[in-house]
């Protein structure tokens, strides 16, 4: 199962309009803004608490999940 140190917000930087919203919102001070552009600081700081993508006007920032399955035995 992979840890949650594994992911960070993606970003695409294409999209990215650099208004820093995404920088100011996250309660982990986990975004630095260099040269307008979003990165996260450092790996396993991200709490993929998911307010920089609620927070984006254009959808350049997103947290990825992962479904995991319970399987319970039939009876
Ligand atoms: S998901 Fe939450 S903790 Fe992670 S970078 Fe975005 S706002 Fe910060
Ligand atoms: S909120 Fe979105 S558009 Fe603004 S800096 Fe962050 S990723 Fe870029």
């Amino acid at each position: 199962m992979p840890d949650q140190n594994d992911f960070s917000p993606l970003i695409d930087p294409a999209l990215c309009i650099r208004c820093g919203a995404c920088e100011a919102v996250c309660p982990a001070d986990a975004i630095s803004c260099q040269d307008g552009i979003p990165r996260v600081k450092e790996k396993g700081m991200c709490t993929l608490c998911g307010e920089c993508e609620s927070a984006c006007p254009i959808g350049a920032i997103s947290v990825p999940f992962t479904i995991e399955w319970a399987l319970s035995p039939r009876s």
